[in-house]
């Protein structure tokens, strides 16, 4: 078992302790404060300007699908007449979230199919075309459910153009640490936009990169104008909580705040994210290279190039049916492979059955 699961389990068996000694009160209906402070430093930088100048507007949210929906009810109740933009193709129930917040939606190209990879061109003219002052819903990193990432330096041009557009980026970071090992590089496409000045608008997550899926741990936060602009954005974002689900749950909140709060545990923590995630690269190298043992003649180099926990196929609906019914390999129907699930026992009976049904 690892170092940092068996301190947490201590830490929860002693946080519970504690809190049943204590008393099982509800958080205020912006969540943790701790929790937030050390949400923000992540997302926005250790020594972030914005956080000292108090200029982030910032809730504790029902982890990053509460997050989403938060901020698309806000962007409903303040601007109804505007729409989000959201990349094609995305994780699914972005479109059930703005749908639901009764934001129309209109989406932008994202995914190349031939390539396997990004279609920047279409990208940058889907971002040109877009009235000006759009929403855009965009993944920090480890796009889902592609694995596609922008280059930085195509971070920057998408950046340039939102600023020449005077688009609003709301950015869903549901994988920090899970693209490249280290959450404070998986954060550049944020730090790149900010360094150019933009307002965003942060949806995060903490259920994956620290394995809290089922304690809803999340933060939504806004880069305001000033800290009354920010004052006055959070208030408005505990409106819209407080008849919806009044105040967050507080175990994870109180797990995520003691670890970033302490430097040996978030030390500990960032080591294992690391492991995490390269243990997933590893993966998709074995992966590639036991379909071009088996002597496909496809192309498997997506599976190297893609990042984070998901590799986009490539296979059809009936390819991935015939998986799911002969082999008893389950992923979801666009071909999307969740890349923590391949392991060194299973790699070639999967890379096998792959190439099976791609022959
Ligand atoms: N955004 C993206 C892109 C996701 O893939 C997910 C989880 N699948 C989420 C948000 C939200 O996850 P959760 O609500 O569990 O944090």
């Amino acid at each position: 078992m690892s170092d940092l699961l068996l301190t947490m389990i201590s830490i929860s068996s002693s946080i519970s302790n504690w809190w049943n000694l204590q008393n099982r009160e509800y958080l205020p209906m912006g969540g943790s404060v701790n929790m937030i402070e050390e949400s923000l430093r992540l997302a926005y930088g250790e020594d972030s300007e914005f956080i000292k100048d108090k200029r982030i507007a910032a809730v504790q949210t029902l982890s990053g699908t509460g997050a989403c929906r938060l901020f698309a009810d806000f962007q409903k109740r303040f601007l109804p007449d505007s729409h989000i933009y959201i990349p094609t193709p995305t994780w699914a129930n972005h479109h059930n979230i703005w749908r639901d917040a009764q934001v129309p939606q209109r989406t932008f190209a994202y995914y190349h199919p031939e390539s396997r990879g990004l279609d920047f061109a279409g990208l940058m003219n889907d971002i040109k075309n877009a009235p000006d002052g759009s929403f855009f819903l965009l993944h920090a990193c480890a796009h889902n459910p592609t694995g596609v990432d922008p280059s930085e330096e195509q971070w920057r041009e998408i950046s340039y153009q939102f600023k020449v557009k005077n688009h609003f980026p709301f950015f869903d970071m549901a994988y920090q640490g899970f693209a490249s090992g280290d959450p404070e590089r998986d954060a550049k496409a944020i730090r790149i936009f900010l360094g150019n000045g933009h307002q965003i608008g942060c949806a995060q997550s903490y259920a994956k990169n620290m394995g809290l899926y089922g304690q809803r741990a999340g933060c939504l936060s806004i880069l305001c104008d000033d800290e009354m602009q920010a004052v006055a954005v959070k208030s408005q974002l505990q409106q819209i909580a407080r008849p919806m689900y009044s105040n967050p749950p507080v175990h994870g909140a109180v797990i995520v705040s003691t670890i970033l709060g302490d430097p040996a545990l978030k030390s500990l923590w960032l080591k294992e994210v690391k492991v995490m995630a390269d243990r997933i690269i590893g993966m998709r190298n074995s992966l590639k290279e036991s379909l071009e043992k088996l002597g496909s003649p496809l192309s498997w180099e997506h599976i190297t190039n893609q990042i984070g926990m998901f590799c986009y196929s490539g296979m059809t609906p009936e390819q991935v049916d015939r998986l799911t019914n002969e082999f008893h390999i389950y992923m979801t129907r666009n071909g999307r492979i969740s890349m923590a699930g391949v392991t060194t026992g299973n790699v070639t009976y999967l890379a096998n059955a792959i190439h099976e049904v791609t022959k």
